[in-house]
């Protein structure tokens, strides 16, 4: 299989950081300076495949990199973001954290308009997530991908299988 992540951990290139689990690469169409991937070695291509311990790794690398950008290179702060799944504009079928460093007036923008939704669509949402998540705490660690619905499970079918990812991923490289 090609991807793209899994070559750069592989070569090296772009490599700020590595250890047994996970890696920190220099993102090649940086949003700024000092824009971090922060990425399992081995290849999952979202969150819901990658096993806990890889997830906890991986946040505690995320975290380590954003002080690393405040420190290095002065950020007045970092946005710390994932993209996972097509849904979501994954644009490498590879789980990344990215670690954006951030000035002021640097032009990026990650905001969203507030949707305003009705009492009653509120309550339902509340009800629903709440029924399933109230064991999560308890539930064993994940060791294999989380069993999604229907859906999600064909979108993640579309993440392995579109290859156009590469070809776009590459298209957009200065
Ligand atoms: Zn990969």
């Amino acid at each position: 299989m090609i991807c793209q992540y899994c070559d750069f951990v592989k070569s090296g290139e772009g490599l700020v950081y590595e250890d047994g689990t996970a890696a920190i690469l220099l993102h090649k169409s940086p949003a700024m300076p000092g824009h971090l991937l922060v990425l399992p070695k081995e290849h999952f291509t979202i969150i819901e495949q990658t096993p806990d311990p890889v997830v906890r790794k991986l946040a505690a690398l995320a975290n380590k990199a954003s002080a690393s950008l405040l420190q290095v290179l002065g950020a007045g702060g970092t946005n710390v973001v994932i993209e996972n799944g097509t849904g979501a504009q994954q644009q490498v079928p590879h789980l990344a954290i990215n670690v954006i460093p951030r000035v002021e007036g640097d032009g990026i923008n990650l905001q969203w308009q507030p949707r305003k939704l009705s009492e009653e669509q509120m309550s339902l949402i509340e009800l629903q997530l709440k029924e399933q998540t109230k064991n999560l705490g308890v539930e064993a660690e994940k060791k294999e991908p989380i069993k999604l619905d229907d859906e999600r499970e064909k979108a993640r079918g579309e993440v392995v299988k579109k290859s156009d990812y590469l070809t776009k991923q590459l298209r957009r490289m200065p």
